[in-house]
């Protein structure tokens, strides 16, 4: 007889879209003449950029002759997408990438996940709270993440992220193996600052832990202090991995394709007393379980750095920042308190003294706006909750207005 991982049937349901999908149905049967303004959702809405439409076009193309064909690519990408990220996202900011050290994947999901297949199974777990779920849910199903008591896993570490701290999670007083940062954060659209970031660095070097890296929304920072990799900080070529993706930067949330920094500078010593490099991992993990990202996507993921395509790219993200911008704004007059919102796309709101699905029900019952409630996304999230600047304008002006009027 099989069996089945277990570990799997140690993952907690996940309820918050569901649950808020449920509360909005039953709102939507008993007020049919609603008109709900969706604040919610983590998709962006915005159209691709012409030149990345233009490059998929062309690309398509090239399938249709021998002479043009491509079938299988290679597993770390196409070199001329590699070489484009090396030049663009990181030797402007003087960070010296090698193209062997990017892994081309088809979204930073599947490589925050899928990371874990080359760590060992006793590595402890440190995340920040509140936090995106499946840097938890993919160590609980590698066996790392202990039982669930009392709502939190026992082989975890919470860094908790509040209005106490200014969003400024405290670095643990213990040793901790594998550190999950995403910023600017999801859900809280907050940052840290590079000295913030450079006591994380010094931390995993002390410790020998590795560091993971979520920098999917670094396309949004607009302050200048702001760290757009954590390759800007001393030393963390040593211990950390980072994961982009073209999903929120360029609107391939459907297309799918974004990247992960192993850089060969990377070293732990095996069991067997031998010094390994995570990229020759790294590498060989792709090799066997992973066959590329479409050479159309990739050429779509191109023209995101042509000149044109960098215009194109801005101007969307600035058409969700005035989103933002608004938002902030109207919520300030309206006397509530919020958080992030100015080098991302998420505003984090304080409820005003209730808790996060109380609140979630009265802006859904009173102004008809759908938002999410932080305590989904974690402990720490309880007494807030998450906007998103994913939307359109007028749904913006309008949930602003009405939010005025509570
Ligand atoms: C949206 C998002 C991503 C990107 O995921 P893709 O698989 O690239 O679409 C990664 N990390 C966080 C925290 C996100 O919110």
């Amino acid at each position: 007889m099989y069996s089945i991982n277990a570990n799997f049937l140690k993952l907690q349901k996940n309820y918050l879209f569901a649950d808020i999908a449920h509360r909005v149905n039953a709102f939507k049967e008993a007020h049919p003449e609603a008109n709900i303004i969706r604040l919610g959702i983590g998709d962006v809405t915005r159209p691709l950029a012409p030149a990345v439409i233009e490059a998929l076009h062309k690309a398509v193309d090239e399938q249709a002759s021998a002479e043009t064909f491509r079938g299988y690519g290679p597993e770390h990408g196409y070199e001329f997408l590699r070489q484009a990220i090396a030049d663009n996202d990181f030797a402007p900011r003087g960070i010296d990438i090698d193209i062997d050290e990017i892994f081309i994947n088809d979204g930073a999901k599947s490589d925050t996940g899928n990371f874990g297949d080359i760590l060992g199974k006793d590595c402890t777990v440190c995340v920040t709270d509140p936090i995106y779920p499946v840097y938890i849910d993919s160590n609980v199903m590698g066996g790392r993440a202990g039982d669930f008591d009392n709502g939190a896993w026992s082989r975890v570490t919470y860094c908790p992220c509040n209005a106490e701290n200014d969003f400024v999670p405290a670095i643990p007083d213990h040793p901790t193996d594998l550190i999950y940062l995403c910023y600017p954060n999801n859900p809280t659209g907050t940052t840290l600052s590079k000295a913030e970031l450079q006591k994380w660095v010094e931390y995993a070097l002390r410790h020998n832990s590795l560091i993971l890296y979520d920098a999917a929304y670094e396309a949004y920072i607009t302050r200048p202090d702001v760290p757009h990799s954590i390759y800007e900080i001393e030393g963390a070529k040593r211990c950390a991995v980072e994961f982009h993706s073209f999903s929120k930067t360029a609107g391939f949330t459907g297309l799918r394709c974004g990247y992960t920094v192993v850089p060969r500078e990377l070293e732990v010593d095996a069991e067997n007393g031998e010094r390994v490099q995570l990229n020759q991992l790294w590498n060989r993990r792709q090799c066997t379980k992973f066959n590329g990202t479409p050479y159309i996507v990739q050429r779509a993921a191109e023209a995101v750095y042509s000149p044109e395509g960098k215009r194109q790219v801005r101007e969307t993200i600035d058409y969700y920042m005035t989103n933002a911008r608004i938002m902030r704004e109207a919520l300030a007059e309206a006397g509530l308190k919020t958080f992030g919102g100015v080098d991302a796309p998420y505003i984090w709101l304080q409820t005003p003294g209730i808790g996060s699905w109380e609140f979630f029900d009265r802006l859904l019952n009173e102004i008809h706006v759908v938002s999410t409630p932080g305590v989904g996304f974690g402990p720490s999230g309880e007494g807030y909750i998450r906007l998103t600047a994913f939307g359109r304008r007028e749904d913006c002006e309008e949930a602003m207005k009405r939010l005025k009027s509570l």
